[in-house]
């Protein structure tokens, strides 16, 4: 078997469209408005038939880059493909655009593998699991501690038994407008954390996400307090470049400390991080190299007896956590969620959402075959770009 195509499908589709983006990038809490985007699907043809497919990818990369590595190989062959568009990201040069996008292409080999098996991925990679804990993540600049509040506990009726905060990331929660990402506001963010913890009671596990706004005296700070109010980790709250800032961080609190989520390298920068002891957890997502990356990332974390979270949900990141238990990778990130945004209804291009929650806050995992994604094509064909 050979794959003879590799293609990206580009339509237009109806969906929350991403916040206006501010002159500091990030954290517009304008983020509720629907409108036209584009989104972009993975095509796989092999000379027999057999197709593989993933949601996301963008088209000039994944055509000019990484298609001349594919056409003429073998689709299942996906261990060799991987090195290969590993060792390609370094020559071209463009490691962490490339890396996301291989990831993608990554994703599309295993959809095109679980499809001829017609196996969810999950049971391929190992098995371990058909649901899995969720958190409820919510969107940074929601409002007031009492607005947190709120929709914590409306989270908690929901069945989350978990919530995270992103509490202000590039917002003056004061003057309530767009700021730098730094400096941060760690006082603010804690009341934020406090009013949660007050609402929730003690039996909702907690998280707090500054999304690297802090310097490590305010990271110290803040993890001292979050420890008081029996916070489960505080993930990413510095630049992932400063690697010493994070040991000494970790060495220095009680709270487990969550990252990398987005230093670039995937797999070798993570097992870097867990040789250097600068966090108590790793984090990675399929944009790290794929399906083929993430699983090498958590069986490392595994042989080390540490977490490795899983950054967001979706179709990929799905199938590493049916393939590992709870003590390996706890959790789900639901979301992002906030007030007046339903998050179990699926863009129209598909059938259904990846991850229903259940009434005791688990996401089912997919269980059709492949990624499990069961696409609209009447929909995608009628909306080509
Ligand atoms: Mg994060």
């Amino acid at each position: 078997m050979k794959i003879v195509d590799v293609e990206v499908i580009e339509f237009k589709h109806d969906w929350y469209k991403p916040p206006v983006p501010h002159k500091w990038g990030y954290g517009n809490p304008d983020n509720n408005n629907k409108g036209e985007v584009i989104e972009s699907i993975i095509k796989i043809i092999t000379d027999d038939g057999a197709e593989g497919y993933m949601i996301g990818g963008d088209k000039k990369i994944i055509e000019n880059n990484l298609k001349p590595l594919l056409v003429g190989q073998n689709p299942l062959e996906r261990e060799k493909i991987w090195t290969w568009m590993e060792h390609a990201n370094a020559y071209k040069n463009t490691l962490s655009l490339n890396e996301e996008q291989a990831g993608y292409v990554d994703c599309a080999l295993w959809d095109l593998f679980g499809r001829m098996t017609k196996l969810p991925v999950h049971k391929i990679l190992g098995g371990s699991r058909d649901k899995v804990k969720a958190y409820a993540s919510t969107f940074p600049n929601m409002g007031g501690p009492e607005d947190y509040a709120k929709h914590a506990i409306a989270c908690k009726k929901m069945g989350y038994k978990a919530y995270k905060i992103h509490a202000y990331i590039a917002w003056d929660p004061i003057k309530w407008e767009p700021a730098p990402l730094m400096p941060a506001f760690p006082d603010e963010d804690l009341e934020i954390c406090r009013a949660v913890r007050e609402a929730v009671g003690d039996d909702m596990v907690l998280m707090l996400d500054p999304f690297a706004v802090y310097t490590l005296q305010e990271s110290l700070k803040v993890a001292k307090e979050l420890e008081k109010l029996n916070f489960y980790w505080l993930e990413h709250p510095m630049m992932e470049t400063k690697i010493e800032a994070y040991r000494r961080l970790t060495s220095q609190t009680e709270i487990a400390i969550l990252s990398p989520e987005h230093a670039k390298g995937g797999v070798s920068t993570r097992a870097e991080w867990i040789l250097q002891g600068a966090s108590d957890m790793i984090r990675t997502d399929i944009h790290f190299g794929g399906i083929t990356g993430c699983y090498k990332t958590v069986s490392i974390a595994q042989a080390f007896g540490i977490q490795c979270e899983m950054h967001g949900g979706g179709w990929g990141n799905s199938h590493l956590l049916g393939a590992f238990d709870e003590s390996t990778c706890e959790y789900y990130e639901h979301g992002l969620l906030k007030p007046g945004r339903d998050y179990s209804i699926p863009p129209i291009y598909l059938k259904e959402t990846c991850d229903p929650l259940d009434t005791d806050g688990n996401v089912i995992l997919p269980q059709k075959p492949g990624l499990g994604f069961d696409l609209n094509w009447d929909y995608i064909n009628d909306n080509l770009v």
